[in-house]
């Protein structure tokens, strides 16, 4: 794997993008208008705040480190049509609000399109401008995700979670990682601290998280998953990669996302950063079967079904309840 110190220029250039784009999606939550909002033909949301957000990213990561491929979520074909125009003034709108009133429309519509590799090159970004979409339009939990792939490998993750409380009143997080080291930055001091996952002294004090949303993961199988293991606790639901954070600073010890649908694969910008960060953190990712997260085949991870998050130290007692119960 890449050492962290020759990754700099990249983690420098990564929390700087994260952090502009928490700070224009926070303050886009909550304010959107009619028509700011969109359903994609595979029937999910997408607002003004994701395509700009993707633009944000992509200007600051190629203005620091210059041509770069990356694999962003949105597609600026969704803005071009000619039934796009409300959307697409909104996404300038907000794109000039975080940089500069000088800033034209298609300079707005190349950065987004910058997010259109496919993931099929030796090193690559992945970007989920705005995870969990579904929660940021319930004034609840999102997330901005930014990973980078090398042979096939996580090597660095950033996590922004503008909107995660985090026990002392404060809100809001941003999650760094790259080989061995995982840091959490809270408010504006500069500094990032250590986190690590917490175990619990024994597996049935453990506390799962799971998505809001039943389409995404199945709450059903989860609650047989938890009385086997004898877990008493409500499951926390969040939405997002959020998820991943609370495993990985100990909010949570076990992440369960079960298969809703035979035939859903999951897409890698929703688990690269938050799977790095984990990890980093010393805890353990694979998909329900065991098997480790495999970000070489595109877009998708093709080879996986699922994923279980843990501390570590339980993984293969998860995995174990997992495997009887989905059998
Ligand atoms: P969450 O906030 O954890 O519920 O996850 C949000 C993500 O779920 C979105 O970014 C979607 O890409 C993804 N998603 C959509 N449909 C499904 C599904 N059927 N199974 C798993 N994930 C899904
Ligand atoms: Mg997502």
């Amino acid at each position: 794997m890449t050492s962290s110190a020759d990754l700099q220029p990249e983690l420098d250039a990564a929390l700087a993008a994260v952090r502009a784009a928490s700070t224009l999606t926070r303050g886009a939550q909550g304010r959107l208008l009619a028509g700011d909002t969109l359903t994609k033909s595979d029937d999910s949301p997408v607002t003004v705040a994701d395509f700009a957000a993707q633009a944000i990213v992509s200007a600051i990561l190629t203005e620091s480190l210059g041509a770069i491929d990356l694999v962003g979520e949105e597609d600026s074909d969704d803005l071009r049509g000619p039934d796009s125009d409300t959307l697409r003034l909104g996404v300038v709108d907000l794109v000039r609000s975080q940089r500069s009133e000088e800033v034209d429309e298609a300079a707005v519509l190349d950065w987004i399109s910058v997010g259109s590799a496919d993931g099929t090159t030796e090193r690559y970004w992945t970007l989920d401008p705005i995870d969990g979409t579904k929660g940021f339009l319930r004034g609840e939990q999102y997330a901005i995700a930014l990973a980078l792939i090398e042979r096939g490998e996580v090597v660095l993750g950033v996590l922004g979670c503008p909107n995660l409380p985090n026990g002392d009143g404060t809100t809001g997080a941003i999650f760094t990682a790259t080989a061995g080291t995982a840091l959490g930055w809270y408010g504006t001091t500069s500094a990032g601290h250590p986190i690590q996952v917490a175990s619990p002294a024994s597996l049935s004090d453990a506390r799962f998280c799971e998505s809001v949303e039943s389409g995404h993961s199945d709450q059903g199988q989860s609650a047989k998953i938890a009385e086997q293991l004898g877990i008493t606790a409500d499951a926390y639901r969040i939405d997002s990669q959020c998820k991943y954070a609370a495993v990985a600073r100990g909010d949570a010890s076990i992440y369960l996302r079960l298969p809703t649908r035979a035939d859903y694969r999951e897409k890698i910008w929703d688990h690269a950063a938050g799977k790095f960060v984990v990890e980093q953190a010393g805890g353990i990712v694979t998909d329900v079967h065991g098997a480790p997260l495999d970000f070489s085949h595109g877009t998708k991870l093709h080879a996986n079904r699922g994923v279980v998050a843990t501390d570590g130290r339980f993984h293969d007692e998860v995995i174990e309840a997992v495997g009887a119960v989905l059998a």
